[in-house]
């Protein structure tokens, strides 16, 4: 089995169905803020739960209300 390439990882688009963006746990952001994470969160595109280091380190720059004014 060779010059197969792998489909998997890449199809950032898919034709059929819509995009609805199924998120079950809180993005990092709001699980370090412990707010309700809803499903318009502006923080969750930036911040997503996978990548908590990622807020956390902002956080500590910017201040949380400072971030989700410049986001807003
Ligand atoms: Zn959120």
């Amino acid at each position: 089995m060779e010059g197969s390439d792998d489909i998997s990882a890449s199809s950032p688009s898919s034709s059929s169905s819509p995009q609805s963006a199924v998120v079950l746990s809180p993005c990092a952001a709001c699980k370090i803020l412990r707010r309700r994470c809803i499903e318009k969160c502006v923080l969750a595109p930036y911040f997503p739960p996978h990548d908590p280091l990622k807020f956390s380190t902002a956080h500590r720059v910017f201040g949380a209300s400072n971030i989700i004014k410049f986001l807003q």
